[in-house]
């Protein structure tokens, strides 16, 4: 995983706290590129010598601003002490690289799409993106940069997850605030997400395990992807316990499994129809992946083939791929949906508009600046001159 600027940064280091938290191994190896050095100073959990400071020689540490075209060409300049962090890890033991940035600043906007392309150049695992939307209250420029490199960074990944801070803003927080309880949200789907396809050692083996192959050939055939989430409280019960005992008879265990498809099956929908990551209409996705998370006893094959006939007939898609991932001690039943291919997202529509509108604003506003400078500095009937 790389995070690409203050934003992928923040999620990157939060895939390393669940990491270190839930034991999911998911991360391999993590790496921080920014042209601020503030921003990978606060990182808490990749390693220092995984943090790398681009464009010192253009920008000092202080960043790019919110200019992204400046952040894609510091990418390019410094690729090479981009790629000596990635040297220093076994990228024959990854099954993917996953570059993380915010599209609505500076840094990450510009960078990640070149660093995208620039693994994909180099290596054969598949490069994925994920691509955090800005909110749309943060105003056109904003807007402008995520457009763009939204633009850019679908063309150079193998497939971009998106995530829209636009549909999980909450009034009334503060920003900072805000954030951590996004990325937390970010993190939680993903982690589930990607920890379904690493089996450990002494893990008890599900009846339909996922496995990372499905990951990948879900999210193959490139465009554009999203991922719904649902969760319901179960009472964890120890095996051979004396729960498990008291329910020895064969009525109840029937009704317990009727009762364990049911939950299923609407915690799909719940999923699918919910919040998406990148709210989205599920109808016409090409691909999608269904993951069933938690203690084994509340997972069952029937449940896992009738939510995946649902997602099948709600997408219209026939390759929807579904499995288990029993996961202990977290007192929940969860399901992950990935939605891979998605093209009716009226939130891009709205992005791409709003975006036009700020770059026809910023046109006029520097040609009117220009003449109202002109204005200012010469006099009315042209008789000074300047000196040189
Ligand atoms: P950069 O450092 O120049 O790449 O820019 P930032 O990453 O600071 O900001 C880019 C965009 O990312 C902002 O416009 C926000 O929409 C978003 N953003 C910034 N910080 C966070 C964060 O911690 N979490 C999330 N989800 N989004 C963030």
């Amino acid at each position: 995983m790389i995070g690409f600027g203050q934003a992928g940064g923040k999620v990157v280091d939060k895939f390393l706290e669940y990491d270190k938290r839930t034991g999911s191994e998911i991360v391999r190896a993590a790496a921080a590129v920014n042209t601020a050095k503030a921003d990978l100073m606060g990182l808490e959990h990749i390693a220092e010598d995984q943090r790398v400071l681009i464009g010192q020689s253009r920008v000092k540490g202080h960043g790019v601003g919110a200019d992204n075209e400046l952040g894609a060409e510091i990418a390019e300049e410094d690729i090479d002490e981009v790629q000596g962090a990635i040297d220093s890890i076994p990228v024959h033991e990854v099954d993917a690289f996953l570059v993380v940035a915010g599209l609505g600043g500076g840094t990450g906007s510009g960078g990640a799409p070149v660093l995208a392309k620039h693994l994909k150049r180099i290596y054969t695992e598949p490069v994925y993106g994920l691509g955090i939307l800005p909110g749309s209250d943060e105003g056109g420029i904003y807007t402008l940069n995520a457009a763009r490199s939204f633009q850019t960074f679908v063309r150079e990944v193998d497939n971009l997850m998106v995530f829209d801070n636009d549909a999980w803003r909450k009034t009334g927080e503060s920003v900072q605030g805000g954030y951590e309880e996004i990325n937390e949200e970010i993190v939680r789907r993903f982690g589930i997400l990607f920890g379904a396809g690493e089996i450990q050692q002494g893990q008890e083996v599900a009846e339909s395990v996922v496995d990372s192959s499905e990951i990948i050939n879900t999210l193959s055939g490139g465009g554009v992807s999203t991922v719904g989430y649902a969760e319901e409280e179960v009472e964890e019960r120890s095996s051979g316990g004396l729960l498990s005992r008291l329910r020895d008879d064969g009525d109840d265990e029937e009704l317990d499994s009727a009762h364990t498809t049911n939950r299923i099956t609407s915690l799909v929908r719940k999923a699918a129809l919910g919040r998406l990551t990148l709210p989205c209409e599920i109808e016409g996705a090409e691909r999608a992946l269904l993951v069933l998370a938690g203690p084994p006893e509340y997972l069952n094959r029937k449940g896992i083939e009738r939510g995946r006939k649902w997602l099948e007939e709600q997408t219209g898609s026939m390759e929807v791929r579904g499995g288990d991932y029993p996961y202990r001690g977290a007192g929940f039943v969860a399901t992950v949906i990935l939605l891979a291919g998605v093209t009716n997202v009226p939130r891009i529509k709205e992005l791409q508009q709003v975006a036009i509108e700020a770059q026809d604003n910023l046109d006029e506003i520097r040609e009117e600046s220009d003449e109202n400078l002109d204005e200012l500095v010469s006099d009315d009937s042209d008789e000074l001159e300047s000196l040189f």
